[in-house]
């Protein structure tokens, strides 16, 4: 299988170089040029990282079944508790996918634990010999699993940037706390903004890409519109259903509605490749918070970034441009020159318009919707006391998009996101609990309230020792690939 540009047909390249550049000349998003057909009697019974290893043997012919294997077996196991895959019975028709059980406690890590690894890979194969340098600008996950996934590999450095006030305490402790010689974490005075704009400044400047290059560095991007951090994605789509399969839940073949709090539109965008392999999919519902793009767009065909960002209790879905909407564009078309005009809009004036087929295409599969702060509190109190579900403000959205829907009739399965620990203190809230000025005090209220355990890992960033601390300003950022 070969993967080829959404701006640009001519473009083609095996599934290592589109993991290794990340971008494809020209600006446009690697896409696969054909899609395997799934099998899922065969799959049935099967363990999370057989039914992995099958999805990626048909995505990445270039590597060998045997390193699949051995990388799945390192990212999936231990390290996520032996909870890949986990889905938890809400309600009857009602199911929570937790994508949480991973070292960083959001679901970032299903593809930041095994994308690393097949780019170490990839770089192997194909004789990469100059270093890898990741800048990432995170509003809070990324970050930490990114740090995660990428410490300690031979030829890449990392540079992560997160803006000063601008991350739970948790997650800001995450980072601060990382070990691994090949990295480091700053704050950055200013906001998110100020923060990415930094990134894009270093990536287009030709005379940071010529000093880096004198010293052997090239520069990449670790964020989500990499193919290597969509695909493990679509495996626990597949995963999820075959459980509910095996649980009696549903029959085979039944389609089964996917709930996605999104953000990037990247872990949406894995379900929808899953529907397109064959998996009995109903409805994709794309769940937004008050940053309503996306809702905007399935309503009106109308994509319109040029608003205010608004900051929510669920930071990882504060975000303006969904940059793998574009793939859904590409996949709907099948037209570079359409997705390129529309991307040139959205570059040009802030915004685009799809033709109303499109529109109509794109809405068979998908639902959307949006719910505003206090909705994810109602939601939350709601998903405890009626089912006894602890969720996190990112979940919390997904659950209340969901309801606010006309019932299809189907079974639903909602992706949680994070662990509701990573946000005690909002969680706390909406329960009705006075929240607690310290945050392991805010975590140990949350265990006792909800009667959960806190995952470990956060719980220890109490007495880990702090290592970064530094506090830059946006331009000084510039600097720092040089310094790794
Ligand atoms: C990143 C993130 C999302 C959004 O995912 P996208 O792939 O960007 O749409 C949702 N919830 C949590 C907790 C996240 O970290």
């Amino acid at each position: 299988m070969n993967y080829t540009s959404t701006r640009d047909a001519a473009q083609k390249v095996t599934a290592q170089q589109a993991i290794l550049k990340g971008l494809a000349p020209g600006g446009g998003l690697f896409v696969p040029t054909s899609l395997p057909g799934l099998n899922l009697q065969t799959l049935l019974g099967k363990t999370y990282n057989q039914v992995a290893l099958a999805v990626l043997q048909a995505f990445l012919p270039d590597y060998a079944p045997d390193f699949l294997q051995q990388a799945l077996d390192d990212s999936y196991g231990e390290n996520f508790d032996n909870k890949a895959g986990h889905v938890v019975k809400v309600t009857d028709g009602l199911f929570a996918l937790e994508l949480w059980h991973g070292p960083t406690s959001a679901f970032k890590d299903y593809a930041l634990q095994l994308m690393p690894k097949l780019l170490v890979q990839a770089r192997a194969m194909l004789n990469e010999t100059d270093e890898t340098i990741f800048m990432v600008a995170t509003s809070g996950d990324t970050g930490k699993a990114a740090l995660e996934g990428y410490k300690n590999r031979p030829g890449i450095k990392m540079a992560v940037f997160y803006p000063e006030n601008g991350v739970s305490e948790v997650q800001r402790l995450q980072m601060a706390t990382q070990q691994g010689d090949n990295l480091a974490v700053y704050a950055v005075k200013g906001n998110f903004d100020d923060t990415q704009r930094g990134i894009k400044i270093a990536f287009n400047s030709q005379d940071i890409a010529t000093r880096l290059l004198a010293q052997h560095k090239k520069l990449s991007s670790a964020n989500s519109i990499n193919w290597g951090r969509l695909l493990p994605q679509i495996v626990y789509y597949i995963t999820s259903y075959l459980a509910l399969c095996q649980n009696g839940a549903v029959a085979m073949g039944q389609p089964v509605d996917f709930c996605v709090p999104t953000g990037n539109f990247g872990d949406i965008m894995a379900g929808y490749y899953a529907k397109l392999m064959g998996l009995p999919v109903g409805q994709l519902i794309c769940a937004s918070n008050q940053n309503n793009v996306l809702s905007d767009f399935f309503a009106s065909g109308k994509y319109v970034a040029k608003r205010p960002l608004h900051k929510t209790s669920s930071p990882s879905m504060d975000i303006l441009v969904s940059s793998n909407l574009e793939r859904l564009l590409y996949h709907e078309t099948q037209s570079p020159a359409q997705v390129s005009q529309w991307m040139a809009d959205l570059a040009e004036k802030g915004e685009y318009q799809v033709d109303a087929k499109t529109l109509e295409e794109i809405n068979k599969t998908f639902a959307a919707g949006w719910a505003d702060e206090e909705q994810v509190s109602e939601e939350i109190a709601e998903l405890k006391t009626k089912y006894n579900y602890l969720a996190d403000p990112h979940t919390a959205v997904a659950f209340k998009v969901w309801r606010n829907l006309p019932a299809s009739g189907r079974p639903v399965v909602v992706l949680s996101t994070a662990s509701p620990y990573k946000f005690s203190g909002k969680v706390l809230q909406a329960l009705g609990q006075v929240v607690p000025a310290d945050e392991f005090d805010a975590i140990a209220k949350l265990e006792q309230v909800s009667g959960t355990k806190a995952p470990a890992a956060l719980t220890a960033l109490k007495t880990k020792p702090v290592r970064f601390t530094q506090v830059i300003e946006a331009d000084e950022m510039l600097e720092v690939p040089f310094t790794l």
